[in-house]
């Protein structure tokens, strides 16, 4: 497997301290955690860290704070949060590095864990400088990165650290490698990708990869109608990315050399506006008319779709078939969830709205693999190496 990192499973933690990158990137409401699945993805890296009797520092970014104190963006209330899930008092440090933060890493012992403050309150964490890289590393003997979600940035926590310290993947991240690394590299066939979501840009990458590799692509979301207009079917007043017109033909032009069977939608559901109550209609055909947006997948295509996942070996999801937080125009994304759900083959999601959906429709533990990180995720499948996964040290180097 392509897995070819130091795991903490092999690491010597007892009466050490390690310095662990977690993604605590949660949404909060009036000052509270309002969704916990970041840090309960987190907890089996930190329970078999305390279990082993090691101290833990942990580090995080929290939004996007201009690389100074935003006390909107303070992590405290992660930190109560943690301490309810962990049943351990979790102490918040009131800043990342400085004299104060160095008598409270000084005084854990065994099970202690310590939370810094938002790591993008530096302007050192964002531009990966060495000096905080160095200042972290003062804090611990070892380096553990379970934050799959910011891997694909190299910032001073999750690259310039691992320069510093020996770098170990936690146990998330390695799930995560594993998990989408083994849609790449050995899919049990038919592979069948479904992509939807807003913009082809963002997906293009993932189209181009996939058409050498998997047997089938099926197209939802607002970027069908980049491939539309590319085909000169008239899009309305859907939402279409200009850029992406491009993109879509180039593509529609390597699926013809390809094996792989690139698939658009054959029916729409439409609405009037981007609003959960205005005038709907299903249209059979893909042509949009004036005054009239493309904002779901039509039935037929939703049920070709989901028989296409009831075939496969290996699902792949990403991206809602269309504006699935609007009731009227979450059938297309309900159906291809619900096949994705019961379908026979290994199943795997990844997006931070297609994650949204399936939790939203009650089938997120009807998947095999749920991905906790949207962009980290997107680029590996793409090929790209991520940054925080390759400054760790290889499995040779730690195998006895
Ligand atoms: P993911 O996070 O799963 O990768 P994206 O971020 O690419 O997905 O896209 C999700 C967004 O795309 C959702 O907010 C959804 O409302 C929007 N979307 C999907 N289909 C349409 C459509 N036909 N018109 C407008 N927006 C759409
Ligand atoms: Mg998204």
């Amino acid at each position: 497997m392509s897995f070819s990192k130091a795991s903490i499973r092999d690491a010597e933690v007892a009466g050490r301290r390690v310095l662990v990158r977690v993604d605590f990137n949660v949404p909060l409401e009036d000052g509270e955690v309002a969704d916990d699945m970041r840090i309960r993805a987190a907890l089996p890296t930190l329970e078999l860290l305390r279990e082993r009797g090691a101290a833990l520092v942990l580090a995080s970014h929290l939004g996007r704070p201009k690389g100074e104190p935003d006390p909107a963006l303070s992590l405290r209330p992660v930190a109560e949060r943690l301490s309810e899930l962990l049943g351990v008092e979790v102490k918040q440090a009131p800043a990342v590095i400085g004299g104060e933060i160095d008598l409270m890493v000084g005084a854990l012992g065994p099970g202690d864990v310590l939370l810094l403050e938002n790591t993008r309150f530096e302007a050192g964490e964002t531009e990966n400088d060495e000096k905080l890289a160095e200042a972290l590393g003062q804090f611990a003997d070892l380096y553990v990165n379970d934050a799959f979600g910011a891997a694909h940035r190299a910032h001073a926590s999750t690259e310039g650290i691992a320069h510093v310290l020996p770098g170990y993947a936690g146990l998330l991240l390695e799930r995560e490698l594993t998990e989408l690394g083994a849609v790449v590299e050995s899919p049990r066939k038919p592979l069948v990708v479904v992509l939807g979501g807003a913009k082809i840009s963002d997906k293009i990458a993932v189209i181009d990869r996939f058409l050498d590799i998997a047997d089938e692509i099926l197209i939802g979301g607002a970027m069908c109608f980049s491939f539309f207009r590319a085909q000169g079917i008239a899009p309305g007043d859907s939402l279409v990315e200009e850029k992406g017109i491009e993109l879509a033909a180039e593509a529609l032009e390597r699926a013809k050399q390809s094996e792989c069977e690139l698939t658009l939608p054959v029916d729409l559901v439409l609405g009037k506006s981007f609003d959960a109550a205005t005038e709907r209609r299903e249209s059979d055909g893909v042509e949009v008319p004036d005054g009239w947006m493309g904002l779901d997948v039509g039935p037929r295509t939703a049920a070709l779709y989901a028989e296409a996942v009831a075939g496969a070996g290996t699902v792949l999801w990403n991206g809602p078939m269309g504006a699935f937080e609007m009731e009227p125009f979450a059938g297309g994304t309900r159906t291809v969830a619900e096949a994705v759900a019961k379908a026979p083959g290994t199943t795997v999601v990844g997006g931070g709205d297609s994650v949204a959906a399936l939790r939203k429709f009650g089938l997120d533990d009807d998947v095999d693999w749920l991905s906790t990180g949207g962009g980290a995720s997107l680029e590996l499948l793409e090929g790209k190496k991520l940054p925080g996964v390759e400054a760790l040290l290889d499995k040779e180097k730690t195998d006895a």
